[in-house]
């Protein structure tokens, strides 16, 4: 393949743990891709020697800093400039947070194949930003593995073939913690995930289990299913990814090594597969059992809060997400309890869940609403 047919690519936050997985999948499969524009927010040290090795045509560093460039962007308009790159075919976005929601938007209007990471988007704007993918010739392909997994298991079978999504968790941590135990964790407990290295804020999800209610509303919005109809289930090997059950019964399930590699790549070359040996091979004999359990709700009340606010829909989804991120930067601060940051959440949903989400603007209000809210808040029930 010649230089000038690969695919160019807008890698959002380059230097962070999805950021640094994408670039060494770029890396093996140059000849079929690019990456054309790289940011980070604050680390401009690891973006400098990103910006070496991969020559971008754009760079961008949403944090104002004396020691960068003047040829690099700057401000929180230096994602929407990276998703908006004309010679960019492909934006993974792989920022943390709503901060990635105005450039998952950009680049769907452009018409651009999102691969999303920032499942945040999709929680906090799920509806705009499905009608922005229908409206405009984008699509949003899942980087996340339990939906990357659900997609690799529809291969383009239809909505009315599905009768359940199963997500996997891994459970995190805290999977078989009493209560007592789990409520007196500390910052560093929750940040031992047993299967996953990953950025401080999904771990601390994986450890409350917040990352798998933004993941079954991510999913919702994904596929079309209905909030009934999409289970969890705790799989602590997290060797198979998600279960998709057929209208008849059947039920297929999508397996590998636990590596974000995997389903970057996959958003990247999406409907098709291409050698790639970046992974190690799933051996079951050496792997041995996998095993399933049921979710204890009781201890990881974040799990029920996050559906409820999916099926509440407008704004709850939105202030679920927002407090969840403001609780989560407190517990990591040392300014709020391990059990309080479910407080600070079912605190936030039940005064602002309400609110209107009709509107990007709206949307906006209810998470800065939110997370005053939280700032606020004691954090005891
Ligand atoms: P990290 O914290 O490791 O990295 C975040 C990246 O985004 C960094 O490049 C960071 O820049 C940048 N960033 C942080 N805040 C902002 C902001 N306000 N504006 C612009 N850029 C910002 O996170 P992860 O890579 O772990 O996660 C990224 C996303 O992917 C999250 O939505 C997460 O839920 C999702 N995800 C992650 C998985 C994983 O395995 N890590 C698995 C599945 C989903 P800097 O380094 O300069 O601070
Ligand atoms: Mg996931």
């Amino acid at each position: 393949m010649s230089v000038t047919s690969r695919v160019g690519v807008a890698l959002l936050g380059a230097t962070g743990s999805i950021g640094t997985s994408a670039l060494r999948v770029l890396e093996r499969q140059r000849e079929r891709f690019t990456p054309v524009a790289l940011t980070a927010y604050g680390n401009h040290v690891a973006l400098a020697s990103q910006v070496k090795q991969f020559a971008p045509d754009y760079v961008g560093l949403v944090q104002e800093c004396p020691d960068a460039p003047a040829s690099w962007g700057r401000g929180a308009e230096c994602l929407v400039e990276a998703a908006t790159h004309p010679d960019a075919q492909i934006v993974i976005n792989a920022v943390v947070g709503a901060a990635g929601l105005p450039a998952t938007l950009a680049a769907l209007q452009a018409g651009k194949r999102v691969a999303l990471a920032n499942k945040e988007t999709l929680v906090m704007a799920g509806e705009l930003v499905t009608r922005a993918a229908a409206q405009h010739g984008g699509s949003l392909v899942p980087v996340d593995s339990e939906h990357s997994a659900i997609l690799q298991c529809l291969a383009g079978r239809e909505r009315h073939e599905i009768r359940r999504l199963v997500l996997t968790a891994s459970g995190g941590p805290f999977r078989s913690w009493s209560s007592e135990q789990i409520a007196a964790a500390t910052v560093d407990d929750a940040l031992k995930h047993p299967t996953w290295q990953m950025g401080s804020k999904i771990t601390i999800d994986s450890a409350t289990l917040a990352n798998k209610a933004l993941e079954v509303i991510e999913a919702h919005h994904l596929f079309g299913v209905p909030y009934d109809r999409i289970d969890v289930v705790v799989h602590p090997q997290s060797i198979i990814h998600s279960f998709v059950e057929f209208v008849d019964g059947s039920v297929l399930a999508q397996m590998g090594v636990p590596s974000m590699e995997l389903p970057i790549l996959y958003a990247l070359t999406w409907p098709e597969r291409v050698q790639d040996n970046g992974v190690p091979s799933y051996d079951p004999v050496a792997q041995g059992a996998l095993t399933f359990e049921a979710v204890r709700h009781a201890e990881f009340p974040m799990l029920r809060l996050g559906i409820a606010a999916g099926r509440q829909g407008g704004a709850a989804p939105a202030v679920y997400n927002a407090a969840n991120e403001v609780a989560v930067a407190r517990f990591l601060d040392g300014n709020l309890r391990f059990a309080g940051i479910a407080n600070c959440v079912a605190s936030a949903v039940s005064s602002l869940g309400h609110m209107p989400g009709d509107s990007l603007d709206a949307l906006l209000a209810a998470d800065a609403a939110a997370r005053a809210h939280v700032q606020a808040h004691p954090g005891e029930s």
